[in-house]
């Protein structure tokens, strides 16, 4: 009886051996999968954060001045993601401490999290056993990006090329493998452009898609070229399947299971500076999966002085910044903020410190990460049951 049981179960063994598919098949069928892939797909609902804000089961991460921050939603606490028991937390040596080089982006990826330094690192979800994980292109010093998407590696960024007088910009991605470092990085797309373009990246399932901003003229207000383009991650093909030239400009993109949703400006009226006469004109386009076309909503235009907006799915923030400069040089920025739904319904004001942009939401409210080049860094919720008023999860520099 022993015996027969031992053969039976060695007999279920082999099977479940056989019955396992081959690394090779799991890549070709994980990068083909129509469905969500929550640890192998870059995540959906915080795009417009770029890379500096995550969330793992109940966790939010969050990137300031190459600090990595926590908020745990279930206790409520925030801080540096370090746990050494004798560490000040104030010195390089601490675990949140990412580098000396800019934070271009992190991404959380299979149970680590992974950023763009000098080189791609990792780390665990709690800030132990960093590695130098990856060597990379070194893309040009503009708006480096890194993007991890079922078992590549993609590396995006703006390179400028001096020849002679003329300087143009290149925007380029690269697709390295995970699985074989050794393997050289495939060319997914590059677009050369007069000025310094704008580009935002979007993963959705078995596609990248990228659009491009490409300004026609010194002045903004010449407007721009604006190019959408789909790149099959499994074929490999890289499709234009959208463009324009015209006086719109890309403010955010969000993705649904329908499309992405863009939010536009026109640069008629585009100002880098507060000016407390100007009224913007936005509107939302729709780019639609399905039949590749993309279609224009209603125009809205917003209170004079609100030049800044940001976009998520169903909600838009526009924002006047007042930049207060203090004893010392120090620089102040009070933002004040109005909030519409996806009727152009106003539903709330208020204001806070800092620039910022509306990076997603969650079940409590919406969600406000301060800006790179921001004076004050933070993680505010708006509460949808007043978004009359801010609530602070993460202060840097406290
Ligand atoms: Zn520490």
């Amino acid at each position: 009886m022993a015996r027969v049981g031992m053969a039976f179960v060695l007999f279920l063994f082999s099977l479940a051996i056989a019955c396992q598919p081959s690394i090779s098949e799991t890549a070709e069928s994980m990068l083909s999968s129509d469905k969500y892939l929550e640890a192998y797909d870059v995540p959906i609902g915080y795009e417009n954060a770029e890379g500096l804000f995550a969330k793992h089961d109940t966790t939010y991460y969050a990137c300031f001045d190459n600090w990595m921050y926590y908020f745990d939603t279930k206790t409520q606490r925030s801080g540096k993601l370090c746990g050494k028991v004798e560490c000040t937390h104030e010195d390089r040596d601490c675990n949140a401490y990412l580098g000396d080089i800019i934070v271009g982006s992190f991404q959380i990826y299979d149970q680590k999290i992974y950023w763009l330094g000098e080189l791609l690192y990792r780390m665990d979800l709690d800030g132990e056993n960093r590695e130098e994980y990856r060597v990379v292109d070194d893309m040009g010093e503009l708006d480096p990006r890194c993007y991890l998407h079922r078992g590549s590696i993609y590396m995006c960024g703006i390179e400028h090329n001096v020849k002679g007088a003329n300087v143009t910009y290149t925007v380029r991605i690269l697709r390295y493998s995970i699985e074989n470092a050794e393997a050289e990085p495939e060319t997914v797309l590059e677009q050369e452009c007069q000025y310094i373009p704008k580009y935002i990246c979007r993963f959705y399932r078995d596609k990248l898609y990228v659009l491009i901003d490409a300004r026609l003229g010194m002045e903004l207000s010449e407007g721009y070229k604006r190019d959408l383009y789909e790149y099959d991650i499994v074929h490999k093909e890289l499709k234009n399947v959208w463009s324009s030239q015209d006086q719109a400009h890309t403010r955010s993109v969000s993705i649904n299971n329908e499309g992405l949703e863009i939010l536009n400006l026109s640069t008629d009226q585009y100002t880098m500076f507060t000016d407390p006469e100007l009224a913007c004109t936005l509107w939302k386009s729709q780019y639609h999966f399905a039949d590749q076309s993309m279609t224009e909503m209603e125009r809205y235009e917003t209170e004079p002085g609100y030049t800044d907006q940001s976009m998520i799915e169903n909600w838009v923030i526009t924002s006047q910044i007042d930049v207060i400069v203090q004893e010392e040089n120090r620089v102040d920025v009070k933002t004040k903020y109005r909030i519409y739904d996806q009727n152009w319904d106003l539903s709330g004001t208020g204001e806070y410190e800092g620039l910022a942009s509306m990076i997603g939401e969650d079940s409590m409210g919406l969600l406000i990460l301060t800006d790179i080049g921001s004076p004050c860094k933070a993680l505010y919720r708006i509460p949808y049951d007043n978004m009359d008023t801010v609530e602070i999860l993460i202060q840097h520099g406290e």
